[in-house]
């Protein structure tokens, strides 16, 4: 679909963008959508590089996954829409960064319900210990025995870098296994949308 940008040196430029993705056909996606370089558009006449987020549909069959992408705009639009009863997605992501990071998860062959309960048992921790920051937490990469995540927000303009024992992982995913409609499973997932962004929200959009 073709989109028009504005840039803010008044030049509007074109951009054809997919609506939908098949990331077992297209590889190449994989490595540019967690690098945070797909969908990166320059503009014709400054050069500056522009991230819109267009809605698009990813499909990765092999990972079991058909995703609806949303703009970070729609997240309000997305709570206050009905259920459908039959929906072709197995699961909905809100922004970029959400798709950037779940991508990896799926990559890595993690639950994506346990990774996003440790993301946040691993916030609980740092808002205790900073309370006054606005503190996030993102998945990175799996390694030999552990998980590493991204825990932005405790100081400015750095990462902190926090390594969970694949022990942990698996202990969570036990017990997800066990009873997934406990706490914090439950309170991670609103409709077909499984994230820690689900018990962040504020009181208007629950
Ligand atoms: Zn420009």
């Amino acid at each position: 679909m073709r989109h028009k940008i504005p840039c803010f040196c008044d030049n509007t430029f074109t951009v054809d963008a997919p609506e939908e993705i098949d990331l077992d056909a297209e590889p190449r996606y994989v490595e540019d959508i967690i690098a945070g370089n797909f969908m990166n558009f320059v503009c014709t006449s400054c050069g500056k590089k522009h991230k819109p987020e267009f809605p698009i549909t990813v499909k990765w069959n092999s990972k079991g996954a058909v995703l609806e992408v949303l703009p970070e705009l729609d997240r309000g639009l997305f709570y206050r829409r009905k259920e459908e009863k039959k929906s072709a997605f197995t699961g909905a992501l809100i922004g970029y960064p959400e798709l950037a990071e779940r991508i990896a998860v799926l990559r890595d062959g993690l639950k994506v319900e346990v990774v996003e309960a440790i993301k946040y048992y691993l916030l609980l921790k740092a808002d205790e210990a900073y309370p006054d920051e606005e503190i996030s937490v993102w998945y990175q990469h799996r390694a030999d025995s552990s998980l590493e995540f991204h825990i932005h927000g405790i100081k400015k303009e750095e990462v902190a870098v926090m390594r969970v024992p694949l022990t942990l992982y698996e202990k969570t995913l036990a017990d997800f296994k066990k009873n997934p409609k406990s706490e914090p499973f439950s309170l991670l997932r609103v409709k077909n949308y499984v994230s820690i962004q689900n018990v962040l929200r504020p009181d208007e959009l629950k």
